[in-house]
């Protein structure tokens, strides 16, 4: 039997989020005995980097109708493939879509955002975040099989090299659902939740005018640029940086706020990054409550400074 993955790609090109799912698929496979099979869709990049991560078979999918996304059509091709008892996926915008969908339509039981290998795998029980990353649980699952969506950045991506196989599969899937009307990509360089480093800011920041400081510190860090829930109501941003509990949920490793007052809502899609640094120059800013590092000062002066002294590091 095999444990199965989803290896999510975007362009062909595998995301940060397919290295996790497969690591963390092998992490489960090493308590089960059993092989991994990585299941991707329409991808160009080569299995090779999936075997890094413990893939022992790569199923690649070529179904010209699965171009643009469908949960319910990408849903069906996993279905195809998978007869294990685990199917993997990491928690992305699409895999949040495609998951329980899949569990639908295997029967299967579904828990969403662990993150931690599996306590047992009969039953299944792991342990996931809970009200927003406020707080954890222990989930059991009660059907004969289960998928599992690991929150990002909650694993990690681990060497753990197989030597791996490749199987090609045509299939032929109706895709009549989705007519795709506008496809807005994200301004930044980076993609957001993949990123390691985040610069986010907020509406201390006065106005649209002043975020070339912010992207000019996110591009010494190599960072993505994030923004609160109201910067991008009114334009100032784009509504592909919001990040909070009706915007991205992200953990990356470093998560820099500036000029942003941390209401719980914002908190809701960032309290889980590694370590967070607040910029404010309010010393009673709730966000410092949260916060690793906290800096009480004017962004305007402390950013542009910021900057300079890591470019002087890197020089
Ligand atoms: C149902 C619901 C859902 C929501 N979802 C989200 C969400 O997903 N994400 C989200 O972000 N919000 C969300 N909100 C809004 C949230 O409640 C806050 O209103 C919002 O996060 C505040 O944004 P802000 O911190 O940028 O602005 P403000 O609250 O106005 O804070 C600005 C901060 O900048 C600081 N500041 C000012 N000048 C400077 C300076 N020169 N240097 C440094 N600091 C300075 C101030 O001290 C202040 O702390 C939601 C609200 C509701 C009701």
């Amino acid at each position: 039997m095999a444990v199965f993955v989803y290896a999510e790609n975007i362009n062909g090109v595998y995301k940060k989020a397919a290295f996790e799912a497969v690591s963390y698929a092998k992490a489960i496979a090493a308590k089960t005995g059993d092989s991994v099979t990585a299941i991707s869709i329409n991808p160009t990049d080569s299995s090779d980097l999936l075997y890094k991560y413990g893939a022992d078979k790569v199923v690649n999918v070529k179904d010209a109708g699965l171009k643009n996304f469908s949960a319910k059509a990408y849903a069906e091709a996993v279905n195809q493939i998978a007869d294990g008892n685990i199917i993997v996926f990491s928690h992305t915008t699409d895999a949040s879509s495609v998951a329980p969908m899949l569990a639908i339509q295997k029967n299967y039981s579904l828990i969403t955002n662990v993150i931690d290998v599996p306590e047992s795998t009969s039953p299944f029980q792991v342990k996931r975040k809970a009200f927003s990353g406020k707080g954890f649980m222990h989930a059991k699952a009660d059907a004969a099989g289960v998928i599992v969506t690991v929150s990002q950045n909650a694993f990690g991506v681990k060497e753990n090299a197989a030597s791996g196989s490749e199987e090609v599969k045509e299939l032929s899937i109706a895709n009549e659902d989705t007519k795709v009307v506008n496809h807005e990509q994200s301004s930044g360089k980076l993609d957001l939740k993949e990123a390691e480093i985040v610069v986010s800011a907020g509406r201390g920041l006065k106005g649209p005018e002043n975020w070339g400081m912010i992207e000019d510190l996110a591009n010494v860090l190599g960072a993505a640029t994030a923004c609160s829930k109201p910067v991008s109501d009114i334009g100032w941003r784009p509504h592909t940086e919001h990040v909070g509990q009706t915007g991205k949920a992200i953990s990356p490793n470093l998560y820099i706020a500036v000029g942003i007052s941390g209401a719980i809502q914002h908190l809701a899609g960032v309290n889980s990054s590694k370590t967070i640094v607040v910029i404010n120059n309010d010393a009673e800013a709730p966000f410092f409550k949260s916060a690793d590092y906290g800096v009480v000062g004017d962004a305007f002066q402390i950013i542009p400074a910021l900057t300079e002294k890591i470019k002087a590091l890197k020089a």
